[in-house]
C-alpha cells in the first residue's frame, strides 16, 4: 500500500498534478461557507475547511441531470422515442472530501446499485470517481458517530486517506484507484516519525480518556443513540404519540433533506421546448406534500406529522431493518445546523430509541 508525505506547501501542487488525468474537485470558500468546485484557474483550494454547506453528493448524483432526450417532431423518423442524453463520464477526483461524506456514498449505493436496480448514470459516474479524503480531528458540536461514521479517521469509502499533520500531509492509498492517484501526485516516502504521529492521532480520536496530564485536542463526538432500535417492531413506534410533538415546529422547508449527504429522493420530469424534449432527474424531498401526491388527488402523507415521521423512520428504522447496514445517517450534523426551527435528529433518535423502555421495565 503506497504512502506518501507532502510538506504543507507542497500538497496543493501535488494535487494539481492530478489535473493532467482527472477533473479535480476541491473545497473552496464561497462567502461564509465552503463548497466543492472544479479546480480551474479561477479557483483557489482551501484544504483547511471544516465542512461544506452542501455535501459533495452531487458530484455523483447531480442535483439536476438530463437523462434522456426525445423529439416530438413527426418528421423525425425517431420521434417520441427516448434516447440517452449524450454525455461522457471522465475520471474525476474529489480531493479533501471528509470521511463522513465519503461514507455517505456507500449509504446511497443501496438505492442506485442493487441486484434489482442498477442506475446507469450513478454506476458510470461512481466508477469514474476517486475519493481522496482529508482526515483531521475537528468534529464540531453538531456531529456524532453512527455505524456509518466511526470518526474523523474512518477509511471506509475512501480511495486515499490524507492525514493532516499540521506541518504536512501523509497520504495512504486504500485500493487500486488510490494507488493510481498517489502515483500521479508524486511525493516523498514518509519518515517514521510521521507514520508514528498518524497512529497517535488515530488512537487519540478513538480513546475516550487519555493518561492524566495530556489534553485531548478534540473530544470524541457522541454516538447516535440507536442501540435498541433494531429490536423494536415498526408498528408501535410508527404510532407513537411523540411524532406530533416532534413535527409541530417543522416548516416543511426541505433544507434538512437537501443538505443531507445520504438523502436520495428524486423526481423525474419532462421538459419540452418547441419540439425538443428532455427527461430530467431532480433532487426531491419527502418533506414536501407534493412528493407523495397521487394523480387521483389522494396523498398518503398529506399531513406534516406523516412526513416528518417518514423522514426519521426511513433514516433510523426502515433503512436499518431493510439493509442491515446501520442507520441512514453519517452524523455530519448539517441538518442539525440548518434546520430553522432546531429539530435535532439526535433528540429524535433518543426518543425513538427509548420508546417502549418504560413499558418493558414495568413488565419485568
Ligand atoms: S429543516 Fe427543519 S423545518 Fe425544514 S423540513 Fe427539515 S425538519 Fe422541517
Ligand atoms: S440526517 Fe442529518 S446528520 Fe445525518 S447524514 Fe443527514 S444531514 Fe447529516
Amino acid at each position: 500500500m503506497r504512502t506518501r508525505y507532502y510538506e504543507r506547501d507542497a500538497f496543493p501542487p501535488a494535487v494539481a498534478e492530478l489535473r493532467r488525468a482527472y477533473r479535480v474537485f476541491v473545497p473552496v470558500r464561497r462567502g461564509d461557507f465552503h463548497a466543492f468546485a472544479e479546480w480551474d484557474d479561477s479557483v483557489r483550494p482551501d484544504f483547511d475547511y471544516r465542512k461544506t454547506r452542501v455535501p459533495p453528493k452531487g458530484l455523483v448524483f447531480p442535483q439536476s441531470e438530463r437523462l434522456l432526450v426525445f423529439s416530438t417532431d413527426e418528421r423525425d423518423p425517431e420521434h417520441d422515442i427516448l434516447r440517452e442524453a449524450p454525455k461522457d463520464f471522465p475520471p474525476q477526483a474529489v480531493v479533501g472530501i471528509r470521511p463522513y461524506d465519503a461514507m455517505a456514498f456507500r449509504v446511497l449505493e443501496v438505492n442506485f446499485d442493487t441486484p434489482e436496480v442498477r442506475d446507469p448514470w450513478w454506476l458510470r459516474r461512481r466508477e469514474a470517481t476517486t475519493l481522496i479524503g482529508l482526515a483531521r480531528a475537528d468534529e464540531d458540536a453538531t456531529m456524532f458517530r453512527t455505524e456509518n461514521y466511526a470518526g474523523p479517521f474512518d477509511e471506509r469509502g475512501l480511495d486515499v486517506i490524507v492525514y493532516d499533520l499540521g506541518r504536512g500531509y501523509l497520504a495512504k492509498a486504500l485500493g487500486e484507484k488510490g494507488e493510481a492517484a498517489l502515483a500521479a501526485m508524486g511525493g516523498d516516502e514518509p519518515a517514521a516519525d510521521a507514520l508514528r504521529e498518524v497512529e497517535e492521532r488515530i488512537a487519540r480520536a478513538a480513546t475516550p480518556e487519555l493518561p492524566a496530564g495530556r489534553l485531548r485536542a478534540q473530544p470524541a463526538a457522541p454516538e447516535l443513540p440507536t442501540g435498541r432500535l433494531r429490536a423494536q417492531p415498526v408498528v408501535p413506534l410508527f404510532e407513537a404519540e411523540f411524532w406530533d410533538e416532534v413535527a409541530a415546529p417543522c416548516l416543511n422547508c426541505g433544507v434538512c433533506t437537501f443538505l443531507c449527504p445520504t438523502c436520495w429522493c428524486f423526481d423525474i420530469q419532462d421538459e419540452v421546448r418547441k419540439q425538443e424534449g428532455d427527461r430530467i432527474r431532480n433532487w426531491d424531498s419527502c418533506m414536501f406534500p407534493l412528493y407523495t401526491l397521487h394523480a387521483s388527488g389522494h396523498n398518503p402523507r398529506g399531513k406534516k406529522t406523516q412526513r416528518v415521521r417518514n423522514r426519521f423512520m426511513h433514516k433510523l428504522k426502515y433503512y436499518l431493518d431493510k439493509y442491515d447496514r446501520g442507520v441512514m445517517c453519517v452524523g455530519c450534523g448539517r441538518c442539525v445546523e440548518a434546520c430553522p426551527v432546531n429539530i435535532d435528529i439526535r433528540e429524535v433518535a433518543a426518543r425513538m430509541n427509548g420508546f417502549g423502555e418504560q413499558v418493558e421495565r414495568h413488565d419485568r
